[in-house]
């Protein structure tokens, strides 16, 4: 077992926009490319040319076709990487320590040299975040890309995470979710954003914001929360998925 810091100074995380992404994999290709040479490298690739490829990827989205109105469907782009937990179940089941949440900043890291690639983790992270290296033999996952957002060898403008930097649709924010008045908690309050799963208490940091409802008069955040929360709104569709 690995103990949690009572307190973080920061909630550094991800707020999503599930309204504007495209689904266009750039914030997938830019992560793969900027973390196979950084802090947790190498992200390796088995026969990833030929069939069957497989390899290690901190983000991925997913794409569903999800009911929208009677005899209306739409895509929905949904991308996923850790969430940066409040609570993670991934650091307490750790037996090495190698899993750990940091105090400072609230980031959630694996350290390779104490991972004995139990993958206890991977079966505690209900969200399927963690990522196994078969070739190294440890886990590994997404950093927030801790070598880049604090790295002053890049212009401030740059020290972002590389999916942040990236989108094309401006669907991906970054910045500490723990201050209320950040621009992330603002985004957060404005357009009603939400936690994945949060029934099970691991109180994700990164937050989803809704896709907005189709052919309404009048866009009423709370009511687009509701609706994609409730039971039978997209982010409970997406929750029962994952819960799978
Ligand atoms: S796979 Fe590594 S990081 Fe995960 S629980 Fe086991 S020792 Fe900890
Ligand atoms: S880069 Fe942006 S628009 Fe493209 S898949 Fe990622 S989040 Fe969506």
């Amino acid at each position: 077992m690995t103990s949690l810091p009572g307190k973080t100074d920061k909630k550094l995380g991800l707020v999503i926009d599930l309204d504007t992404c495209v689904g266009c994999h750039a914030c997938v290709t830019n992560c793969k490319e900027w973390n196979t040479g950084g802090h947790m490298a190498p992200l390796t690739d088995l026969n990833a040319y030929g069939k069957g490829a497989d390899g290690v990827w901190f983000n991925r989205v997913h794409t569903y076709e999800v009911d929208d109105a009677p005899g209306c469907s739409r895509t929905v782009h949904f991308p996923k990487s850790c969430l940066h937990c409040e609570t993670p179940a991934c650091v307490t089941v750790c037996p090495t320590g190698a899993s750990y949440k940091r105090t400072s900043d609230g980031i959630v890291l694996v350290n390779e040299d104490l991972c004995i690639g139990c993958k206890l983790c991977s079966w505690a992270c209900p969200y399927g975040a963690r990522e196994f290296d078969v070739f190294e033999g440890v886990m590994k996952k997404c950093t927030l890309c801790v070598d880049r957002i604090y790295n002053t060898n890049l212009d401030e403008v740059d020290r972002v995470p590389a999916c942040v930097l990236t989108c094309p649709t401006g669907a991906r924010h970054f910045g500490d979710l723990g201050d209320p008045n950040s621009d992330v908690s603002q985004l957060v309050a404005a357009r009603g954003g939400v936690d994945l799963m949060p029934e099970l208490g691991y109180k994700p940091t990164n937050k989803y914001l809704p896709p907005r409802p189709r052919r309404t008069a009048a866009a009423d955040v709370g009511a687009t929360a509701e609706l994609v929360s409730a039971p039978g709104g997209f982010l409970g569709w997406v929750d029962r998925l994952l819960s799978r």
